[in-house]
């Protein structure tokens, strides 16, 4: 493996993912001896002056970066995305349906509580499907639109939605990272009453073009495709939902918690948030979100062209349903997918690999993916259906 390593390589991983050769490489200069001090970042108190000072510039790039209004907090946590499905329902469960102050529900007695909070979800895919059933833990779930009618090729128009008023938030998944759908419009929230919060899962996304964060209730994101490492998550909440939680909501589950503390209760991920900063300074030298989108479009339309014009390859969305992120295709002929993946690794083209539950290949295409490998990964196509088509 070490010579596929050494040489030139592009990694289309899906996450853990490309973090950018300039930031790495920052990393490493400052990895012995940061700014002076004669040891690693790692190695110094989450409430030193010097660790303050990248925390906050961090935060304040985020704000910069993706233009967050004032009554919105910027929160980084630990748990990746994936806490975030529980995070949700627990605390904004008693935003509509005035539960923040019931008796607690003790698990195996009989409940004194009869009315069970509302949830709206859209199932568009994997990850959508993960935070439904977790969210079914803490009340009912209404799924206002299921894309498995489609077999996850096409989101259903969001006019045609079977919204529940009642329902405490929406929640959506603006990019599925597995079966590459990706919403490009924002979904139409004409029947909920003004004020319900729209929360999406920007995992795979954020960071990947403009939005209008004042859209949204909360935002949310694991850290590993756009922003750091793994296991770490940036959270961007609206101001009237920081105290809405159930009380029996563990202290470090609440946003609340996070907002009061400057995200710090207890022990943040101080070397995946120094990442994260890193990252972020990253990403205003390339211009920003709006350049970064430039990009990203270039580079997805560019491997959807190839694609949709070869007849060994196909990928089976809704063109207007496209993710640019993460682009699954299939070969013609299955037999020859571990070809494929062999000799697109021996190439240089790393984790092409489709997701376990879907099969085929998949290319994720972040931001510290550069265009040049997408004409490698085309190259690379072409000569492979040639030899094998
Ligand atoms: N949501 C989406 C859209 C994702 O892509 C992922 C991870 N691939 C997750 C949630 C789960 O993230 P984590 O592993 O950080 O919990």
């Amino acid at each position: 493996m070490a010579d596929v390593y050494d040489s030139e390589v592009y990694n289309f991983s899906p996450g853990p993912a490309a973090i950018p050769k300039a930031v790495l490489e920052k990393a490493q200069a400052e990895l012995l001896d940061f700014r002076g001090m004669g040891i690693s970042v790692m190695e110094i108190s989450h409430r030193s002056p010097e660790y303050l000072e990248i925390a906050n510039q961090a935060t304040q790039d985020v704000r910069e970066l993706l233009q967050v209004p004032d009554n919105y907090r910027i929160l980084f946590g630990h748990g990746g995305a994936s806490l975030q499905f529980s995070m949700v329902p627990l605390n904004l469960a008693g935003r509509t349906t005035n539960l923040a102050g019931r008796t607690t529900n003790l698990a195996g007695r009989s409940s004194n509580v009869d009315v069970r909070p509302e949830f709206d979800y859209a199932n568009t895919g994997i990850w959508s499907k993960k935070a439904i059933e977790e969210a079914k833990r803490f009340g009912e779930v209404n799924v206002v639109a299921d894309a498995s009618v489609s077999q996850f090729t096409e989101i259903p128009a969001s006019e045609q939605w079977q919204a529940n008023p009642k329902a405490a938030y929406l929640h959506f998944t603006p990019n599925e990272t597995i079966q590459g759908l990706e919403f490009h419009n924002l979904p139409v929230l004409s029947a909920y009453p003004e004020g319900t919060p729209l929360v999406a899962d920007m995992s795979s996304t954020l960071f990947s073009r403009p939005i209008d964060v004042s859209q949204y209730g909360i935002i949310y994101a694991g850290a590993q495709k756009n922003i750091g490492p793994s296991g770490f998550s940036l959270m961007i909440v609206r101001d009237d939902l920081l105290d809405c939680a159930l009380p029996e909501t563990p202290k470090l589950l609440q946003y609340k918690t996070y907002a009061d503390n400057d995200s710090m209760f207890n022990t943040p991920n101080t070397f995946a948030w120094y990442m994260a900063g890193l990252v972020f300074q990253w990403l205003k030298e390339q211009g920003g979100v709006a350049a970064m989108a430039q990009v990203n479009q270039r580079k997805a339309n560019k491997l959807y062209a190839f694609i949709d014009g070869h007849d060994f390859y196909r990928n089976p969305v809704a063109k207007h349903c496209r993710s640019w992120m993460n682009i699954p295709f299939i070969l013609s002929n299955e037999e020859k997918d571990a070809d494929f993946l062999s000799e697109s690794r021996q190439a240089g083209l790393l984790f092409l690999k489709g997701h376990r539950m879907v099969g085929g290949m998949r290319a994720s295409l972040y931001n510290a993916v550069p265009e040049e490998a997408v004409d490698a990964l085309i190259d690379f196509m072409s000569d492979f259906a040639n030899r094998h088509g």
